[in-house]
């Protein structure tokens, strides 16, 4: 095929759906600003709103009401804002999500309350190619519980093997939860949730899904899917800030039975009882532990309410046509120069970024930045490319792989 030119993405930008979204965001000025910015799946870039309304949080509700704010509605944003990610994102109904927390701390809350709903089983499973903090907390997690930890095969095949053979080596009958990525940090592969899911309940395990990559880029129907539990981040996708609080979902199902390994007192039943004895709530607020983290929290609300209003469906559409553009120019343009596009060609099997493969993916990535092309590097090959559907051009895709291409041809 022939390259798309400049004037082609700029006609693409202008007849795109989501055009007015990018306004609402702060794009930056000045000797700053990024000629593109392609690392929105790793910091989401900031809502106007979010400004606005951190500031009111601050100066009114903090300065001015104090600890009124608590009472006026501070108390009950971990689970108004989980049922706003709920249905904006996750297919999810009222009452099954909160926020709160990171999803390191949510990954380990809800590992323990899922193996916690199988007693009489032995073994967690996970993907040894999965993020750090997965794997490190499943053998945490583990360790303290005193069961083994099963890796599935190692490599891109993982989790196909899943659907091909179930919970093989076996594992299958000692399994008591999976924890798994539903769209791969690195690759972008985007997991057959409902597959996996039913075959990890074939075996009678509990699945668990990290959703950090796919929360905001891809749709999930974790209800219709029949998910157990899931967790993820809001500064990704969903353009709630550095360190924003985590989403944790947990079917409302297996609400009674459900166990919080750091049960707190605003996870009780009665908060203010300051009960000798530890109650949990009865639905999924027995899976808060803390004090809600109000500043992080209205910042979930303002960046997931921009993804609710455009459609997950619309910004899936969006994230097919930005990754397809870049595999085209990545194949046209860098494949003489040994680079191979790392994620997968089919679009319905990738989230919204894509991973470009090269031996010097390190230099490629820091010089790059310098270029005012903001990816991240990935080891020990990766260039990591995030195309973040509400704030990301057609232009930028183009001026990235455009300056990747007289990069590798020299000065
Ligand atoms: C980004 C990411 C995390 C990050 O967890 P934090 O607690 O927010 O640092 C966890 N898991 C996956 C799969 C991620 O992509």
């Amino acid at each position: 095929m022939t390259a798309p030119t400049l004037d082609d993405v700029l006609a693409k930008d202008a007849a795109d759906p989501l055009r007015s979204f990018r306004n609402r965001f702060i794009i930056g000025d000045g000797a700053d600003d990024p000629v593109a910015y392609l690392d929105g799946n790793s910091l989401g870039r900031l809502p106007k709103a979010t400004a606005e309304r951190l500031r009111d949080v601050v100066e009114r509700e903090w300065g001015s009401r104090l600890i009124r704010s608590w009472a006026d509605g501070w108390l009950g944003l971990p689970e108004r804002v989980g049922d706003l990610v709920g249905s904006a994102v996750l297919g999810a109904a009222p009452g099954q999500v909160v926020v709160a927390d990171s999803t390191t701390v949510n990954i380990a809350k809800a590992v323990h309350a899922a193996a916690t709903l199988r007693p009489d089983r032995r073994v967690l499973v996970a993907d040894p190619t999965d993020f750090p903090t997965d794997r490190y907390l499943v053998e945490s997690v583990a360790d303290q519980r005193g069961l083994k930890v099963g890796w599935l095969a190692d490599g891109a095949g993982a989790l196909d093997t899943v659907l091909d053979r179930g919970l093989d080596r076996g594992l299958g009958d000692n399994a008591a939860a999976v924890l798994l990525s539903a769209v791969d940090y690195r690759t972008a592969a985007f997991a057959d949730v409902p597959a996996i899911t039913a075959v990890v309940h074939e075996a009678g395990a509990v699945m668990v899904w990290d959703l950090s990559h796919a929360a905001g880029s891809v749709p999930l129907l974790l209800d219709a899917d029949e998910v157990d539990l899931a967790v993820g981040c809001t500064y990704k996708y969903l353009n709630a800030g550095p360190g924003a609080p985590a989403y944790l979902y947990a079917a409302r199902r297996h609400h009674e039975r459900l166990d919080n390994a750091l049960p707190g007192w605003i996870g009780a039943d009665d908060v203010f009882a300051m009960a000798d004895r530890y109650v949990p709530a009865p639905g999924i607020r027995r899976m808060l532990s803390g004090s809600p983290y109000v500043l992080g929290l209205v910042a979930v609300e303002e960046g997931v309410g921009l993804v609710a209003e455009a459609g997950i469906e619309q910004v899936r559409a969006k994230g097919i046509a930005l990754t397809e553009l870049l595999v085209a120019l990545a194949d046209d343009w860098l494949a003489s120069y040994g680079v191979e596009v790392a994620s997968p060609r089919d679009p319905e099997r990738r989230g919204a970024h894509v991973v470009l493969r090269h031996p010097d993916a390190h230099r490629i990535d820091h010089e790059l930045a310098a270029r005012g092309v903001i990816g991240d590097y990935r080891n020990p090959d990766l260039w990591r490319l995030g195309l973040s559907p509400l704030t990301t051009s057609y232009e930028e895709v183009w001026l990235a792989m455009q300056a990747t291409r007289e990069w590798f041809a020299g000065p």
